[in-house]
């Protein structure tokens, strides 16, 4: 009964269907869902019951792990199980752009919706960016895109879905926790491609070396992007700019300097969009023009101001450790980090290597810090913090002018926060008091 639930639930009321909702939390916290459940919709809160084994089909929500017992019984009864990506493409008039990857989907997934808007194209940004796709479905028309964020877990139980546009913008371990190992969770995320038709495209990182090197199974058109050398085909730089070739004509995008989101992981997703974007027919000054003034998402290296000269950088979504190295990389300072939180079962030893000349001290929290600090403690100044005002407070001290204090914790968040978002408004807040009191001192001086 979370938000794509609900929306599912609501969507198949809207064509007809009689949805039935079962959620093992209690009525008490789902009060919220509750209200927004049409009052005929019938459901159960409190747990599963085999209830559930009278229906024609069963959509699972990504959080529900496939391994619990009600699962299991619905998959031995023969049931059919569907994402709800599965369930609202059923009813999508437009085409689908669809976007995966270990990092980079939400601001790859925003700039494209950016893009397409721009250019004057009608389109529904939707998916794991946090507005389930069933909820937007019925907006598309035939004229329209739908432009879906997806994660692993979304894409393993698809049975028909089919974008005309697929992207992976890279494969690192993340999920280790949830999946039997790397090869399952390649498999999850390749399943994007695998009800394409000839007349799609499949977009892929000619620079990571497990998409580049796997024979990813799909009948579509594979395009590549690079952001570091010239290909034949695709969307690459060369010699400062981004270059695109569209029906065999290669033409200039933008210089990369003019491209507003900063760092070599972010010049990724600016080429994977603008490869999206040619592809279905969009010129590219237009593209050029969005490049050049989207300001990237919220949490995602965000610039939060700086007090008495240290910058502070807001990287709440770095939830695994090659996000981690990517931040390390795009500052030019010295960097005091805030890390830690709920291990997601990866390797920190990549921190050493993308750190060691740029780190200058390390604070660490939540329930990963032990861990963490066996790795990191020899090479690094580690200190703990048992929460983030005081981690700020303790960087901040150690500090310099032009130096930048970074929350990229390489950590789930839900030891200490809700989810990602409060983990970085918590930071936010932080920030906001310590320039408070610094402004006060200095008034009082
Ligand atoms: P996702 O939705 O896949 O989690 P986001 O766009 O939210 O990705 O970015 C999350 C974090 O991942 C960013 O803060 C940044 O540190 C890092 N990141 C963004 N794009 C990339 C990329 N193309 N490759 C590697 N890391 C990236």
């Amino acid at each position: 009964m979370a938000r794509s639930g609900v929306a599912a639930a609501l969507l198949i009321m809207d064509k007809g269907g009689t949805p039935f909702v079962s959620d093992n939390r209690n009525a008490n916290d789902l009060a919220d869902q509750l209200k927004i459940l049409d009052n005929n919709i019938a459901y159960e809160t409190g747990g599963h019951t085999d209830k559930l084994l009278q229906s024609d089909f069963v959509i699972l929500s990504p959080g529900v792990p496939a391994t619990i017992e009600i699962v299991q019984k619905i998959k031995s009864e023969g049931i059919p199980i569907f994402s709800e990506i599965e369930l609202s493409s059923w009813f999508c008039k437009g085409k689908i752009i669809a976007i995966t990857g270990s990092n980079g989907k939400t601001t790859t997934t925003t700039l494209i919706g950016e893009i397409l808007k721009n250019a004057g194209l009608k389109v529904e940004v939707c998916g794991n960016i946090g507005r389930p796709f069933a909820e937007v479905v019925a907006n598309i028309s035939e004229d329209g895109y739908a432009v879906v964020e997806l994660s692993s877990f979304q894409l393993e139980n698809i049975e028909e879905f089919a974008p005309h546009v697929a992207m992976i913008l890279n494969l690192t371990p993340d999920h280790l926790d949830r999946y039997d190992g790397f090869d399952s969770y390649k498999k999850a995320k390749y399943q994007i491609a695998i009800n394409q038709t000839p007349s799609d495209y499949l977009i892929l990182n000619a620079e990571d070396r497990v998409i580049a090197s796997d024979d990813i199974p799909t009948s579509a058109e594979k395009k590549y992007f690079s952001h570091i050398r010239s290909l034949p085909t695709g969307v690459f730089q060369r010699g400062g700019s981004l270059v695109g070739v569209a029906e065999g004509k290669e033409q200039n995008i933008v210089e990369t300097s003019e491209i507003k989101i900063p760092g070599p992981h972010n010049l990724q997703n600016a080429a994977a969009a603008s490869l999206a974007a040619l592809l279905i027919g969009i010129k590219p000054e237009d593209i050029a023009d969005t490049l050049k003034t989207f300001p990237g998402v919220e949490h995602r290296m965000e610039n939060v101001g700086s007090i008495a000269g240290v910058n502070f950088v807001n990287d709440s979504k770095a939830t695994n450790v090659d996000s981690v190295c990517y931040a390390l990389r795009s500052l030019g300072t010295p960097i005091h980090l805030i890390a830690g939180g709920r291990d997601k079962g990866g390797e920190f030893a990549p921190i050493l290597k993308y750190g060691k000349d740029n780190i200058k001290n390390i604070v660490l929290i939540g329930e990963a810090r032990e861990k963490m600090f066996n790795r990191l403690g020899k090479s690094f100044a580690v200190q703990f913090a048992d929460d983030m005002e005081k981690a700020v407070q303790k960087l901040f001290e150690l500090a310099s002018p032009g130096d930048t204090i970074l929350l990229s914790p390489a950590c789930a968040s839900f030891d200490m926060y809700d989810n990602f978002e409060h983990r970085g408004q918590v930071f936010k807040d932080a920030v906001a008091a310590l320039k408070n009191n610094n402004e006060l001192k200095k008034s009082v001086r």
